[in-house]
């Protein structure tokens, strides 16, 4: 019935096509990208923000509204990135600006204790199961390397294995990535890493259980934890296969290691609990970001209360934040997760769900091999028949296709995820407008994807 009306609504309405910013070199996005190229390494304050997969210069944002978003020349999209996944209630929500100006309004940040903290810090604990107790931090990165810390801290042990194409943020031992079919042992993908971060970080397949089993037996007694995206979104949407996230669980209790659940991205996301409320496995450590701050610097990492009684100043493992549990971020977050209501979370649902089928049916009606991948309210495109479980797969898909797609959205006011090694990310606010101009967009986009050719 929601199809049926879109499918109205697409002939009564004229949907203005908004130029793309990167095509032109006389727009305002492109002067500021000029002088941010000066100022700042690549013109932008996070890389896959400098469209270098997609080419062209990215659009510069001048405010956003419900699903939608307005760069400075005054172009408008529909917003299908959502800043990487915290914004599930569209932009600017009445709920969340208010809770962070009256915040700030009393003051910014004291470098003391605050209610507002006690208050996210409950919210989580009630919301996911398996957290006890939380300790509040200004990024996803700073949650996870914190969460590595304690695990090897607890253990007593050095050693990390972590998936191939699973991001933690930019932790050092975690940014070692092999990248490749079977185990490697410890190569940093990146200069900077020296061998001795890298060398204690094992690096195995996603969704490959015997790897996992391999490593524990190569590595008796060494390994202090087992990091996991929770499901996997940052090589594409890539979910857990039937059993695997068990099999972890079952491994690491077996070998005395710790689990460690990536839930920054799929946390308050997936499902009003996370993948955690989908799934049902319980880890050690679990890390949170994203949607938890509202749009605002906050995430969080938690977990087993004995686990957690070791971190200073209970226990021995120190870890600290001047601007950690910020009044205003912890505001926002709050506030968000508070707005996240069970109405919400099936407006997500539907929303995936639809914008799953268009894309399918976009790429189906012009012959592109595509492969629409979902994990709870997350999804992602691969250009490929086959289906998707780990990193390696998912380099083989005919990546070649995106960068065609992806401007052709663009231009047509859709703001996919520059990268064709995103998740996709709706809003509750996505309406039968944005879907409507989402609708109209994709046809043209998947002829364009059509008739990419091979590099
Ligand atoms: C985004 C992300 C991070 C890093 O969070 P930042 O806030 O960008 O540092 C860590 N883990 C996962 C799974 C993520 O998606």
């Amino acid at each position: 019935m929601f199809l049926a009306n879109l499918a109205k609504l697409r002939t009564l309405e004229v949907v203005t096509a908004t130029p793309d910013a990167s095509s032109t070199h006389d727009t305002r996005s492109a002067a500021l990208f000029h002088r941010a190229s000066k100022v700042t390494p690549g013109g932008v304050n996070s890389p896959v923000r400098a469209f270098g997969s997609v080419g062209g210069n990215p659009p510069f944002f001048a405010s956003g509204s419900g699903p939608l978003l307005t760069d400075v020349d005054g172009n408008t999209y529909v917003d299908l990135v959502c800043s990487w996944g915290p914004m599930i209630l569209g932009h600017a929500h009445p709920a969340v600006v208010e809770a962070v100006r009256s915040t700030a309004v009393a003051g910014l940040s004291f470098g003391a204790p605050t209610e507002g903290e006690v208050e996210l810090a409950e919210e989580i604990v009630a919301r996911i199961a398996p957290v006890e107790q939380v300790r509040l931090v200004n990024s996803g990165t700073e949650a996870t390397m914190s969460a590595v810390r304690l695990a090897r801290g607890f253990t007593g042990r050095s050693k990390i294995v972590k998936f191939a194409g699973c991001y933690h943020g930019h932790v050092d031992a975690l940014l070692a990535d092999a990248g490749s079919g079977l185990a490697t042992f410890g190569l940093p993908t990146s200069p900077g890493v020296t061998g001795a971060q890298a060398g204690d970080t094992i690096v195995v397949p996603y969704n490959d259980l015997d790897a996992v089993r391999d490593a524990f037996e190569a590595n008796p007694g060494e390994i202090a934890a087992v990091i996991t995206e929770a499901a996997a979104g940052n090589m594409g949407t890539v979910p857990p296969v039937p059993g695997f996230n068990e099999g972890l669980r079952g491994l690491t209790r077996e070998h005395g290691a710790l689990l460690i659940m990536d839930e920054v991205m799929t946390g308050f996301r997936a499902s009003p609990t996370g993948w955690h409320g989908i799934d049902g496995v319980s880890g050690d450590l679990m890390t949170f970001g994203k949607v938890m701050s509202g749009g605002l610097p906050a995430a969080a990492f938690g977990g087993r209360a004995d686990v957690m009684a070791h971190l200073a100043p209970s226990g021995p493992v120190y870890q600290a934040g001047t601007l950690s549990g910020n009044p205003v971020a912890v505001a926002a977050g709050l506030a968000s997760l508070r707005a996240a209501d069970a109405d919400v979370y099936a407006a997500l649902d539907r929303n995936a769900e639809t914008l799953g089928r268009l894309l399918g049916e976009a790429l189906a009606a012009e012959g592109v091999p595509h492969r629409v991948q979902n994990a709870g309210t997350l999804l992602s495109v691969f250009f490929t028949d086959e289906p998707v479980t780990n990193y390696d797969q998912a380099k083989a898909a005919q990546t070649w296709r995106f960068p065609a797609f992806f401007h052709s959205l663009l231009q047509r006011g859709v703001y996919a995820p520059p990268s064709a090694f995103e998740t996709w990310f709706v809003s509750s606010a996505l309406d039968d407008d944005a879907f409507s101009r989402i609708a109209d967009a994709l046809p043209h986009a998947a002829r364009a994807a059509a008739a990419a050719t091979a590099p």
